[in-house]
């Protein structure tokens, strides 16, 4: 049923991506699915509409349960991702809010990492706490920390890996085992990872999440969430975003799947372009340390290598300590980054981490000012002199905000 009429069995990943959900003969000869709005399902006798219930949703033939766009997304990154079925929403925190809400119920403990992404902790804070969801933190490097928090109310353990403003990698594997043992299940913010490069339900997570919103749409021109569950965590995923009422918009399903077409090729992009760009960085003299988890000084390189397939464009640059006007001198000389939110484009972004991230459980970063990097589709000559010559002016910047002349050029 996942396997595209066009597929078969033993495609390469590459290859699979040009073919899952199509369905030509169904769509007078298209090659991609059309995009299909619509509420009402109609059916043409008595006997259809009632085939078209089924035990768990008796009203199943309505557009909020989804349509042949909807679906081919979601069996696609379902075969991707190794899981049991998958389910979109209508964007990335969505995704992670809803399938929160579906696990949990009031007196459940649940354990989040410390380096989780802000939106999904402030959830858990003003909205969890609120339903009587009992909250705590631990350590993402230190499994140890973890199994010692595990009690017999805890319902849920929440990772992400690598952390998307922090980069710490975590022993998803190991993790995950420690909660099941005590039958707690493993929840996994797999956005940075994509559907290519970490396969979750291999490393023992029961529902995986993605801000399609990235990668997966990849041209900021759209937000878009998916969950993808194994076959125990599913009914409670499903039952989540039915009582919702969650539903994404067929505009936005239809760039992403034009978007999961092209990832790989742009995955690999991504990835080379995040490395260069990464170790080029890591010489510059106002760079105290790049967090980049495929450099082999990263801590977690050993979990990245032995887990992951590849790696995103987006990593951490801690500086050495700067004042605020050379700060700004940074950012106002910098031409081909662009300063905002989100990442995944296929342009290239950068961001103060401001204020720093909230931690109770581990250590932060470092002193100096975190900047968030996303390497995009740019030629990295150009992405390596535009950064470079943007930290020199910062650091030939003085504190009165006029720059100070080097003696080349006195
Ligand atoms: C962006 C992001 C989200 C939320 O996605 P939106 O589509 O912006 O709601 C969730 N998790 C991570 C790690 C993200 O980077």
């Amino acid at each position: 049923m996942r396997q595209s009429e066009l597929g078969y069995p033993t495609l390469e990943r590459d290859t699979q991506l040009t073919q899952l959900g199509r369905a030509p003969s169904k769509h007078a000869g298209m090659v991609n699915i059309p995009i299909y709005r619509g509420s009402t399902i109609l059916s043409s006798t008595l006997e259809e509409w009632e085939s078209g219930k089924s035990a768990d949703n008796p009203m199943a033939n309505y557009g909020r349960f989804g349509s042949p766009l909807s679906r081919a997304l979601e069996e696609a990154i379902c075969e991707l991702e190794g899981g049991y079925n998958s389910i979109l929403f209508p964007s990335g925190l969505s995704a992670c809010t809803h399938t929160l809400l579906g696990l949990l119920q009031a007196g459940d403990h649940l354990l989040i990492t410390d380096n989780v992404y802000g939106p999904t902790r402030i959830f858990a804070e003003r909205v969890l706490k609120r339903l009587k969801i009992q909250i705590e933190y631990f350590n993402p490097t230190d499994v140890s920390d973890l199994t010692k928090r595990l009690t017999d109310r805890t319902r849920v353990v929440y990772l992400e890996s690598p952390g998307s403003i922090t980069f710490e990698m975590q022993d998803v594997p190991a993790l995950a085992a420690a909660a099941h043992a005590i039958g707690a299940l493993v929840v996994l913010d797999n956005t940075w990872g994509t559907p290519l490069y970490f396969k979750p339900f291999a490393h023992g997570v029961d529902i995986s999440i993605h801000a399609a919103t990235k990668y997966i749409v990849g041209h900021s021109d759209a937000l878009l969430g998916v969950a993808t569950a194994n076959e125990k965590a599913w009914p409670a995923l499903q039952a989540s975003a039915h009582h919702f009422g969650e539903i994404a918009g067929p505009d936005d399903i239809f760039l992403a799947l034009r978007g999961l077409r092209t990832l790989a090729v742009r995955m690999q992009r991504h990835w080379e372009n995040g490395v260069k760009l990464a170790q080029a960085l890591s010489f510059h003299p106002a760079v105290d340390r790049v967090l980049h988890p495929a450099l082999p000084d990263h801590p977690g390189y050993e979990i990245w290598r032995r887990d992951f397939e590849g790696a995103s464009g987006l990593f951490g640059v801690l500086l050495k300590p700067m004042t605020r006007v050379q700060l700004s001198c940074f950012f106002k000389t910098l031409t081909l980054f662009g300063i905002g939110l989100s990442w995944g484009g296929y342009e290239s972004l950068a961001l103060l981490v401001d204020p720093p991230p909230t931690r109770c459980a581990s250590a932060g970063i470092g002193e100096g000012p975190l900047l968030r990097i996303h390497a995009g589709l740019e030629s990295v000559q150009d992405l390596i002199a535009d950064i470079s010559q943007a930290l020199d002016a910062a650091c030939n910047a003085g504190a009165d905000g006029s720059a100070i002349r080097s003696a080349a050029l006195a």
